[in-house]
């Protein structure tokens, strides 16, 4: 049962329980509830899991450490993600997550999704990277706004066999994104699109681009339009960034030179591309803040058991008080990362507000793991500065969480917007 149903079942079973105590209510002492009654009532913790949700965390949990974690050096060191991890992804449900079982996809919930980012990143963050990506920038575009045909045509192969890119940013246009110069023309039964995207994830082994483009520059941002494009239409994958961190996860330039796209591969609206970006990304900020939570989670267990083996002094460094202290701080860090997520992947998923809280999730996320995997480096000593162990690594994979789906200062803002709002009335 989905979370929606189990929590479409609690409010009915609740307002029961208030219908048939009503009449009592001024006479009797509440205490007549039933236990049962009282139970269904309880405000659950925000580690309750659904059962398909504590499903998701275990699969991909044991994909994770057993195919993943084996290559996750490798891959580093070699820039490049092996096609036989993608494909795992693809076998094991992790690239069509909430995609409708119609389409082949799993079916699942929001949270299931955030959850296999995470666990994902506990392992490597690049893998964490494309699976987030392709699920909620990628399959939740198609989803929610193109039409049937597409839908059938191309989300059946987002959920099984291609990877999925999603093509913003642009060289003139980061932070400031509706100011994209790509361009599509009106051909009468297609349209022509010429420009280059920059930075685009999973692009090196995308088989479809979600593109956004603009039909008419004299509306602006109104003239931003999304299409569906296939690498066989005529995309160029020129230059493959060398990067600080997230090195198997590749991000490229991508050229359009004259790319024919037919009518039909619109998605949703001409003119409401913009509209669809910022929906989309402001939930993808959730998903990179599961990115980074489990990041953090990540460097933390394998580095943890470290200060209780390494002896200084005569004792583990783990138990001297200066060390404690460190690592305390973290936990609870991590902590309160975990549970601003969580939240505000609920309040997506009950139709809330969560614009705010999705950036101050992220914000706070890849603060939280920055911090973790930098103490994590230093908490080792020595050893903790090589190659030879994963903090390092850690530690120059949480940088991209302060740049990509929006920069802090960009959170930063969003935050005080809704604060102004709220407040300045
Ligand atoms: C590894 C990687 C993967 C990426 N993947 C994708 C992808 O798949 N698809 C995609 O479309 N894009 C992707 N991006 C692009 C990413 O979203 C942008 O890099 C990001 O939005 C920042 O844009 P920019 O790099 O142009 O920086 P800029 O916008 O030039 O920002 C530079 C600095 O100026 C600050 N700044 C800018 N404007 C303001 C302001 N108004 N107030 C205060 N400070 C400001 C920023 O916070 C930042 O510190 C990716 C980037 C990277 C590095």
């Amino acid at each position: 049962m989905n979370s929606f149903a189990i929590l479409g079942k609690r409010l009915a079973s609740s307002a029961m329980v208030l219908k048939s105590v009503k009449p009592a209510f001024a006479s009797q002492p509440i205490r007549h509830f039933s236990q049962t009654q009282k139970a269904l009532d309880q405000p659950t913790n925000l580690f309750s899991f659904t059962e398909e949700e504590q499903m998701f965390r275990d699969v991909v949990a044991r994909y994770a450490t057993e195919k993943v974690l084996p290559k996750v050096s490798e891959m580093d060191e070699k820039e490049f993600m092996y096609p036989e991890i993608i494909q795992g992804l693809f076998d094991n449900g992790l690239m069509g997550v909430e995609v409708d079982s119609e389409y082949g996809g799993a079916g699942g919930s929001f949270v299931s999704a955030i959850t296999v980012v995470e666990e994902l990143a506990k392992i490597d963050p690049s893998v964490s990277a494309m699976c987030d990506i392709h699920n909620t920038l990628v399959n939740r575009t198609v989803s929610d706004y193109a039409p049937k045909e597409l839908k059938e045509k191309y989300l059946t192969r987002l959920a099984t066999d291609t990877v999925g890119s999603f093509c913003l940013t642009e060289a003139g246009s980061g932070s400031d994104a509706f100011a994209l110069a790509t361009r599509a023309e009106d051909r009468g039964d297609h349209y022509v699109l010429n420009g280059s995207k920059m930075w685009i994830s999973n692009s090196a082994e995308a088989g479809i681009f979600v593109v956004f483009a603009n039909v008419d520059p004299s509306k602006g941002y109104k003239g931003i339009t999304c299409f569906m494009v296939e690498r066989e239409m005529g995309v160029e994958i020129a230059k493959k960034e060398l990067k600080l961190g997230i090195r198997a996860s590749s991000t490229c330039v991508l050229n359009f030179d004259n790319v024919k796209v037919p009518k039909e591969n619109v998605i949703g609206e001409v003119g409401k591309g913009y509209k669809y970006a910022i929906d989309v990304l402001n939930e993808g900020r959730i998903g990179i803040a599961a990115q980074m939570v489990g990041l953090a989670q990540g460097v933390f267990n394998v580095t943890m058991p470290y200060l209780f083996q390494r002896k200084q002094f005569g004792q583990p460094i783990g138990h001297f008080q200066g060390m404690q202290f460190q690592y305390a701080q973290i936990a609870t860090e991590i902590e309160c990362a975990r549970l601003l997520t969580y939240n505000t992947a609920r309040m997506r998923e009950q139709g809330l507000d969560f614009v705010k809280e999705a950036a101050m999730a992220k914000l706070y996320a890849c603060q939280v793991a920055e911090r973790a995997a930098s103490k994590c480096v230093e908490w080792m000593g020595g050893i903790g500065f090589t190659r030879e162990f994963p903090a390092e690594k850690f530690l120059r994979d949480s940088k991209i969480g302060s740049i990509y789906e929006g920069t802090s200062n960009i959170q930063l803002q969003t935050i005080a917007k809704a604060l102004v709002k709220q407040y300045s009335q």
